[in-house]
């Protein structure tokens, strides 16, 4: 579904990607994992075309997206969740879930969607008018990928999901993306939490200084505390 191919990136004059290459089949979960700087961030943001100097191939379900603009891919069926969440302040929780449909091909069926994630996030339902950024961190972050989830992606990007929340929120949090990866979501994350990462993902890359330096099945790497340790440690 998703095949990367000697992607580069550039921040100003700071090569960040070096010709990262993976990919991601149909029905997949797939986890990046690596210290922090490592590029993981910015290898999602330049498969969603958010760093402006990028080279390479991006397919996706066999279009090179590489080039397009942002928008594009979100009617393709590729989402987003973007670490920081990106909550609209002054917008309430059902504002924010009707801005997921904006460019979506849903957006005639904004009333069902609604219905449908108030079930799925019961904690959004109950806070459907209140302001979106009073939520908690934990709250926010569903909200974001509840948003995402609007537009009925094929693939879901998730970086660092678990970032800041408390634990039961967590659990919540894995339970929900297991339960999206049977129902058939292709699935690509980026993880600090590399333990409940790998239980969720089939397969994961490790990304060190903008290059996939090694690559196996989860239970492979989860059984590598070698591995763990040199590429994984904050
Ligand atoms: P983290 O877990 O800390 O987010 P990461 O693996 O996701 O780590 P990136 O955020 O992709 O890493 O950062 C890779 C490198 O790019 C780092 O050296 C970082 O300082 C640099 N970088 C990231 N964003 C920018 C930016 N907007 N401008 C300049 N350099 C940046």
């Amino acid at each position: 579904m998703l095949e990367v191919a000697n992607l580069n990136a550039w921040y100003g004059r700071s090569h960040i990607l070096q010709g990262i290459g993976f990919s991601v089949a149909k029905g997949e979960a797939v986890c990046l994992i690596g210290r922090n700087g490592a590029g993981k961030t910015t290898t999602l943001r330049s498969i969603m075309g958010l760093v402006p100097k990028r080279t390479g191939t991006v397919k996706f379900k066999g279009e090179d997206i590489l080039p397009a603009p942002t928008h594009r891919r979100l009617g393709m069926g590729l989402a987003y969740v973007p670490e920081d969440r990106r909550i609209v302040r002054g917008l309430t929780v059902l504002e924010n879930l009707r801005l997921g449909l904006v460019a979506s091909p849903n957006r005639h069926r904004e009333g069902e969607i609604i219905d449908r994630i108030a079930e799925t996030f019961p904690r959004l339902r109950e806070r459907l008018n209140q302001a979106g950024d009073t939520l908690s961190g934990g709250e926010q972050q569903m909200l974001a990928i509840a948003r995402a989830l609007a537009a009925d992606p094929q693939l879901i990007m998730l970086d660092e999901p678990s970032e800041g929340i408390m634990p039961v929120l967590v659990d919540e949090m894995f339970e929900l993306f297991a339960r999206l990866k049977r129902e058939g979501l292709t699935i690509l994350i980026v993880e600090q939490n590399v333990e409940r990462a790998l239980a969720l993902a089939d397969r994961a890359y490790i990304v060190d200084q903008g290059e996939i330096v090694h690559s196996g099945g989860a239970a492979e790497l989860l059984a590598n505390p070698e591995i763990q340790e040199k590429y994984c440690a904050v």
